[in-house]
Protein backbone atom coordinates (compact mmCIF):
# COMPACT_ATOMS: atom_id res chain seq x y z
CA UNK A 1 0.00 0.00 0.00
CA UNK A 2 1.37 3.25 -0.76
CA UNK A 3 0.96 5.98 1.62
CA UNK A 4 -0.92 8.94 0.99
CA UNK A 5 -1.49 10.18 4.49
CA UNK A 6 -1.36 13.69 6.63
CA UNK A 7 -0.77 14.16 10.39
CA UNK A 8 -2.10 17.35 12.12
CA UNK A 9 0.55 18.91 13.71
CA UNK A 10 -1.52 22.11 14.59
CA UNK A 11 -5.13 23.53 14.71
CA UNK A 12 -5.24 26.70 15.93
CA UNK A 13 -5.84 30.01 14.39
CA UNK A 14 -3.87 33.21 14.87
CA UNK A 15 -2.18 32.33 18.27
CA UNK A 16 -1.66 29.11 20.19
CA UNK A 17 -4.03 27.96 23.42
CA UNK A 18 -2.63 26.20 26.10
CA UNK A 19 -4.40 22.98 24.21
CA UNK A 20 -3.57 23.81 20.45
CA UNK A 21 -0.38 24.57 18.56
CA UNK A 22 -0.46 26.76 15.50
CA UNK A 23 -1.46 25.64 11.83
CA UNK A 24 0.86 22.97 10.55
CA UNK A 25 0.68 19.37 8.94
CA UNK A 26 3.50 17.13 7.56
CA UNK A 27 1.89 14.81 4.67
CA UNK A 28 3.14 11.82 3.39
CA UNK A 29 3.01 10.60 -0.03
CA UNK A 30 4.75 6.96 0.10
CA UNK A 31 8.42 8.07 0.81
CA UNK A 32 8.14 11.73 0.73
CA UNK A 33 7.35 13.88 2.86
CA UNK A 34 6.17 17.66 2.66
CA UNK A 35 5.86 20.06 5.47
CA UNK A 36 2.68 22.35 4.79
CA UNK A 37 2.95 25.54 6.98
CA UNK A 38 5.55 25.67 9.87
CA UNK A 39 3.62 27.34 12.97
CA UNK A 40 5.53 27.80 16.12
CA UNK A 41 6.03 25.39 17.73
CA UNK A 42 5.94 22.94 14.99
CA UNK A 43 9.46 21.38 15.21
CA UNK A 44 8.51 20.43 18.79
CA UNK A 45 5.42 18.91 17.97
CA UNK A 46 7.25 17.07 15.08
CA UNK A 47 9.23 15.26 17.92
CA UNK A 48 6.15 14.64 20.08
CA UNK A 49 4.08 12.53 17.19
CA UNK A 50 7.31 11.19 16.48
CA UNK A 51 7.83 12.10 12.84
CA UNK A 52 10.81 11.48 10.61
CA UNK A 53 11.08 15.74 10.40
CA UNK A 54 15.13 15.00 9.40
CA UNK A 55 13.50 13.67 6.05
CA UNK A 56 11.45 16.57 5.07
CA UNK A 57 12.77 17.45 2.14
CA UNK A 58 9.96 19.98 0.73
CA UNK A 59 8.09 23.06 3.14
CA UNK A 60 5.38 24.64 1.56
CA UNK A 61 4.35 27.80 3.31
CA UNK A 62 0.58 29.13 2.61
CA UNK A 63 1.18 32.96 3.37
CA UNK A 64 3.03 35.08 5.78
CA UNK A 65 0.92 35.63 8.73
CA UNK A 66 3.08 34.63 12.01
CA UNK A 67 0.68 31.49 12.60
CA UNK A 68 2.15 29.90 9.75
CA UNK A 69 5.17 30.03 9.32
CA UNK A 70 7.03 31.25 12.83
CA UNK A 71 8.25 27.62 13.25
CA UNK A 72 10.67 27.78 10.59
CA UNK A 73 13.74 29.56 11.82
CA UNK A 74 13.89 27.46 14.60
CA UNK A 75 13.62 24.23 12.31
CA UNK A 76 16.15 25.56 10.33
CA UNK A 77 18.76 26.14 12.64
CA UNK A 78 17.94 22.57 13.97
CA UNK A 79 18.99 21.27 10.84
CA UNK A 80 21.81 23.11 10.71
CA UNK A 81 22.75 21.62 14.04
CA UNK A 82 22.02 18.31 13.39
CA UNK A 83 24.25 18.55 10.32
CA UNK A 84 21.63 18.23 7.60
CA UNK A 85 23.30 17.53 4.09
CA UNK A 86 19.92 17.19 1.93
CA UNK A 87 18.72 20.12 0.16
CA UNK A 88 15.88 21.82 1.62
CA UNK A 89 13.14 23.30 -0.95
CA UNK A 90 10.69 25.80 0.34
CA UNK A 91 8.10 27.21 -1.72
CA UNK A 92 6.38 30.47 -0.25
CA UNK A 93 5.32 34.03 -1.83
CA UNK A 94 7.52 36.79 -1.76
CA UNK A 95 8.88 37.99 1.11
CA UNK A 96 10.15 34.83 3.22
CA UNK A 97 13.37 34.17 1.50
CA UNK A 98 14.49 37.51 2.74
CA UNK A 99 13.54 37.11 5.78
CA UNK A 100 15.47 33.77 6.74
CA UNK A 101 18.36 35.79 4.77
CA UNK A 102 18.50 37.79 7.42
CA UNK A 103 17.83 35.80 10.29
CA UNK A 104 20.84 33.77 9.01
CA UNK A 105 23.52 36.18 7.80
CA UNK A 106 22.66 38.25 11.37
CA UNK A 107 23.65 34.62 13.19
CA UNK A 108 26.98 34.65 10.72
CA UNK A 109 25.83 31.40 10.05
CA UNK A 110 26.90 29.17 7.04
CA UNK A 111 24.02 26.28 7.20
CA UNK A 112 25.30 22.63 6.72
CA UNK A 113 23.08 22.31 4.11
CA UNK A 114 21.50 23.65 0.71
CA UNK A 115 18.08 25.66 1.00
CA UNK A 116 16.14 26.53 -2.23
CA UNK A 117 13.54 28.86 -2.04
CA UNK A 118 10.89 28.75 -4.95
CA UNK A 119 8.49 32.03 -5.35
CA UNK A 120 4.79 31.26 -5.33
CA UNK A 121 2.85 33.56 -7.14
CA UNK A 122 -0.22 32.97 -8.38
CA UNK A 123 -3.12 30.08 -8.08
CA UNK A 124 -2.81 26.74 -10.58
CA UNK A 125 1.06 27.44 -10.45
CA UNK A 126 2.55 23.65 -10.65
CA UNK A 127 4.93 23.75 -7.93
CA UNK A 128 6.25 19.74 -7.81
CA UNK A 129 6.05 16.77 -9.50
CA UNK A 130 7.79 13.35 -9.15
CA UNK A 131 7.40 10.01 -10.76
CA UNK A 132 3.85 9.50 -9.07
CA UNK A 133 2.52 12.58 -7.79
CA UNK A 134 2.05 16.37 -8.59
CA UNK A 135 1.67 19.52 -6.44
CA UNK A 136 0.17 22.58 -7.60
CA UNK A 137 -1.08 25.83 -5.96
CA UNK A 138 -4.51 27.29 -5.10
CA UNK A 139 -5.57 30.83 -4.43
CA UNK A 140 -6.88 31.86 -1.86
CA UNK A 141 -8.98 35.17 -0.85
CA UNK A 142 -7.13 36.26 2.25
CA UNK A 143 -5.62 39.77 3.43
CA UNK A 144 -2.19 38.97 1.98
CA UNK A 145 -1.14 36.96 -0.94
CA UNK A 146 -2.20 34.01 0.37
CA UNK A 147 -2.35 30.06 -1.13
CA UNK A 148 -3.14 26.64 -1.15
CA UNK A 149 -2.20 23.41 -2.27
CA UNK A 150 -3.19 20.42 -4.29
CA UNK A 151 -1.04 17.37 -4.33
CA UNK A 152 -2.44 14.68 -7.24
CA UNK A 153 -1.05 11.02 -7.66
CA UNK A 154 -0.60 11.08 -11.45
CA UNK A 155 -3.22 8.63 -13.41
CA UNK A 156 -1.81 5.18 -13.54
CA UNK A 157 -0.41 5.81 -10.21
CA UNK A 158 0.04 1.56 -8.82
CA UNK A 159 -1.58 2.31 -5.12
CA UNK A 160 -3.66 -0.48 -3.95
CA UNK A 161 -7.24 -0.41 -4.71
CA UNK A 162 -6.25 0.25 -7.96
CA UNK A 163 -9.45 2.81 -8.23
CA UNK A 164 -8.11 5.78 -9.59
CA UNK A 165 -5.46 8.33 -8.77
CA UNK A 166 -5.64 9.85 -5.38
CA UNK A 167 -6.06 13.65 -4.41
CA UNK A 168 -5.95 16.13 -1.14
CA UNK A 169 -6.81 19.84 -1.41
CA UNK A 170 -5.36 21.98 1.29
CA UNK A 171 -6.90 25.44 1.72
CA UNK A 172 -5.17 28.31 3.59
CA UNK A 173 -6.70 31.01 5.19
CA UNK A 174 -9.42 32.73 3.34
CA UNK A 175 -12.91 33.77 3.20
CA UNK A 176 -15.28 31.91 1.39
CA UNK A 177 -14.51 32.21 -2.07
CA UNK A 178 -15.32 29.37 -5.13
CA UNK A 179 -11.88 30.85 -6.87
CA UNK A 180 -9.85 27.42 -6.68
CA UNK A 181 -13.48 24.98 -6.88
CA UNK A 182 -12.77 23.74 -10.40
CA UNK A 183 -9.10 22.25 -9.30
CA UNK A 184 -10.82 20.51 -6.09
CA UNK A 185 -13.72 19.32 -8.14
CA UNK A 186 -14.14 15.34 -7.05
CA UNK A 187 -11.29 15.38 -4.76
CA UNK A 188 -10.36 12.71 -2.10
CA UNK A 189 -9.82 14.94 1.18
CA UNK A 190 -10.51 18.93 1.25
CA UNK A 191 -9.22 20.51 4.32
CA UNK A 192 -10.50 23.90 4.58
CA UNK A 193 -10.37 26.38 7.42
CA UNK A 194 -13.11 26.82 9.57
CA UNK A 195 -11.98 29.56 12.00
CA UNK A 196 -15.52 30.42 13.18
CA UNK A 197 -18.46 28.76 13.92
CA UNK A 198 -21.40 29.66 11.53
CA UNK A 199 -23.37 32.71 14.13
CA UNK A 200 -19.81 34.87 13.34
CA UNK A 201 -20.17 34.52 9.50
CA UNK A 202 -19.88 38.77 9.64
CA UNK A 203 -16.67 38.26 11.36
CA UNK A 204 -15.22 35.84 9.56
CA UNK A 205 -15.89 37.85 6.16
CA UNK A 206 -14.32 40.49 7.88
CA UNK A 207 -11.38 38.89 8.91
CA UNK A 208 -11.58 36.88 5.15
CA UNK A 209 -11.69 33.76 7.22
CA UNK A 210 -14.74 30.90 6.80
CA UNK A 211 -16.92 29.21 9.20
CA UNK A 212 -18.05 26.09 9.30
CA UNK A 213 -21.07 25.83 7.09
CA UNK A 214 -18.98 28.04 4.65
CA UNK A 215 -16.16 24.64 4.78
CA UNK A 216 -18.74 22.17 4.20
CA UNK A 217 -21.04 23.96 1.49
CA UNK A 218 -17.28 24.20 -0.61
CA UNK A 219 -17.16 20.55 0.19
CA UNK A 220 -20.43 19.79 -1.25
CA UNK A 221 -20.26 21.78 -4.25
CA UNK A 222 -16.59 20.28 -4.76
CA UNK A 223 -18.06 16.92 -4.54
CA UNK A 224 -15.37 15.93 -1.98
CA UNK A 225 -15.07 12.42 -0.41
CA UNK A 226 -14.25 13.90 2.79
CA UNK A 227 -13.98 17.16 4.46
CA UNK A 228 -11.18 18.13 7.15
CA UNK A 229 -11.72 21.37 9.29
CA UNK A 230 -9.15 23.22 11.08
CA UNK A 231 -7.69 26.54 12.36
CA UNK A 232 -9.90 27.06 14.64
CA UNK A 233 -10.65 30.14 16.44
CA UNK A 234 -9.15 30.21 20.34
CA UNK A 235 -12.45 32.04 20.45
CA UNK A 236 -13.53 28.34 20.56
CA UNK A 237 -12.22 25.69 23.78
CA UNK A 238 -14.10 23.28 22.78
CA UNK A 239 -14.64 22.04 19.19
CA UNK A 240 -17.25 19.23 18.81
CA UNK A 241 -19.55 22.07 17.91
CA UNK A 242 -18.02 22.48 14.75
CA UNK A 243 -18.52 19.25 13.62
CA UNK A 244 -22.17 19.25 14.37
CA UNK A 245 -22.68 22.23 12.18
CA UNK A 246 -20.34 20.75 9.16
CA UNK A 247 -22.29 18.00 9.39
CA UNK A 248 -25.31 18.94 8.59
CA UNK A 249 -24.45 20.36 5.10
CA UNK A 250 -21.66 18.04 4.69
CA UNK A 251 -21.91 14.05 6.50
CA UNK A 252 -18.13 13.08 5.77
CA UNK A 253 -16.79 15.96 7.91
CA UNK A 254 -13.85 15.46 10.35
CA UNK A 255 -11.71 17.66 12.57
CA UNK A 256 -8.40 18.32 12.63
CA UNK A 257 -7.06 17.20 15.73
CA UNK A 258 -3.10 17.20 16.75
CA UNK A 259 -1.13 13.79 16.88
CA UNK A 260 -3.96 12.31 14.37
CA UNK A 261 -3.36 10.89 11.01
CA UNK A 262 -6.00 10.86 8.18
CA UNK A 263 -5.57 8.83 4.83
CA UNK A 264 -6.62 9.93 1.53
CA UNK A 265 -8.03 7.61 0.37
CA UNK A 266 -10.69 6.91 -3.29
CA UNK A 267 -13.90 8.15 -2.39
CA UNK A 268 -15.82 7.37 -5.58
CA UNK A 269 -14.22 4.26 -7.04
CA UNK A 270 -15.06 3.26 -10.78
CA UNK A 271 -17.05 0.11 -11.38
CA UNK A 272 -14.87 -2.32 -12.74
CA UNK A 273 -16.24 -5.55 -14.94
CA UNK A 274 -15.53 -8.50 -13.70
ZN1 LIG B 1 -3.90 31.66 10.03
ZN1 LIG C 1 -3.73 34.39 7.64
Amino acid sequence: MVLFQTTILGSSAAMPTSERHTSSQLVRHHNKLFLIDCAEGCQMQLRRFKQPFSKIDHIFISHLHGDHYLGLPGLLFTYHLLGRQNDLHIYAPAGLEEIIRIQIETADLIPSYKLVFHEIFEGGQPLYEDKWLTAETMAMEHRIPTFGFILKEKPGHPHEGKAGPRSYGIGSDTAYTESFLSQIRGVDLLYHEATFMHDDAVLAREKYHSTTVEAALLAKKALAGRLLLGHYSARYKETDAYLDEARQFFTDTLLALEGETIAVRDHAPKKTKA
